[in-house]
């Protein structure tokens, strides 16, 4: 199976609203395994379609220490949200930049697995910041976007410059 080529910020079409998924067939499954082997390759806790360019409303995430509890959510809802975490998150979009972000502290989150079953899953902790965090990028939206102007600006001029370095 391929890894996929992971768009980096500043790219613009990480910008990009996710439209949802209207049938679950092969292909949706095929892109969710490729998402997965490219996440734990990274490596990585979570990985959105957006970030590899497919603006279809697709996440995966294994936030579990023994790597082994893979989350496959299409058409992810957050459903209900309450309470208060701030957490250093980084992102495999934004290499080598960790930052506190402010998050709710306990997430409910509706979604369809790969069979097309709607299931619904209760988080906290990590967890909860993981589902946040890439339900953000199925909205078209990165994590230095909950920092400041001034924070962000620094972030893209860094990873311009690194990136002109590495082309
Ligand atoms: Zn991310």
């Amino acid at each position: 199976m391929p890894l996929l080529p992971i768009l980096r910020f500043p790219d613009p079409r990480l910008k990009t609203v996710a439209a949802p998924v209207e049938m679950i067939d092969d292909s949706i499954r095929c892109l969710a395994r490729d998402m997965a082997e490219t996440m734990y390759e990274a490596p990585g806790i979570g990985l959105a379609a957006t970030q590899v360019d497919v603006h279809k409303r697709v996440i995966v995430i294994d936030a579990s220490e023994t790597r082994d509890h893979l989350l496959v959510l299409i058409n992810p809802e957050l459903v209900e949200s309450e309470g208060v975490q701030v957490c250093e998150e980084g992102c495999l979009s934004v290499p080598g930049i960790y930052d506190k972000v402010e998050r709710a502290e306990r997430v409910v989150v509706r979604y369809l697995d790969p069979d097309g079953k709607a299931q619904k899953i209760s988080a906290d902790g990590l967890l909860a910041v993981c589902l946040q965090h890439e339900i953000d990028h199925l909205e078209g939206k990165v994590f230095v976007e909950h920092l400041s102007l001034l924070k962000q600006m620094r972030i893209k001029a860094k990873l311009v410059k690194q990136s002109r370095i590495t082309a």
